[in-house]
């Protein structure tokens, strides 16, 4: 696996401002964990390279097939990994009210985050985060 180490403060400052721009929104989250089930939710989740390296460098990714309908990180319906969780998980939210803002913001970071990724020559590929995880993406 390549690691850049390079990229994990400069991503954890990107979702630093992201979560102040969320919170300035609050379109509502019970945390019930429902969106975590893929299957369940008919969604799949999409990251980059960068964001499943910044998570495979700070926490131990359990054992799981990537074809399961629910994320690995999803333990007792709670995310074991919400500090390093991807932009996708960060910016989703089942409220359709804000469905416009919400993909604007997705798209704005997403561009702060492949412009990371070119800053620091890091290879970027943006795939389904199960495969991404596994690799299996080629
Ligand atoms: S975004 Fe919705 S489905 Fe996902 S945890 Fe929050 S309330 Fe549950
Ligand atoms: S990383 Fe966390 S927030 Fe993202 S899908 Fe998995 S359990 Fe849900």
């Amino acid at each position: 696996m390549n690691h850049h180490p390079e990229n994990s403060p400069e991503i954890a400052e990107i979702y630093k401002e992201l979560e102040a721009e969320l919170a300035g929104i609050d379109p509502g989250c019970n945390a019930c964990g429902t969106c975590c089930h893929f299957d369940e939710f008919n969604h799949v989740l999409y990251a980059s390279t960068i964001e499943t390296e910044y998570i495979q460098e700070n926490v131990e990714v359990p054992p799981f097939d990537p074809a399961q309908g629910t994320c690995p990180f999803l333990i007792d319906n709670k995310c074991t990994i919400r500090e390093h969780r991807a932009l996708g998980c960060r910016v989703f939210f089942c409220n359709p009210a804000y469905k416009e803002t919400l993909q604007e913001i997705y798209e704005k970071y997403y561009t702060m985050i492949k412009d990371l990724a070119v800053k620091n020559q890091t290879e970027w590929i943006y795939a389904p985060m199960m495969k991404l995880l596994k690799k299996e993406y080629k």
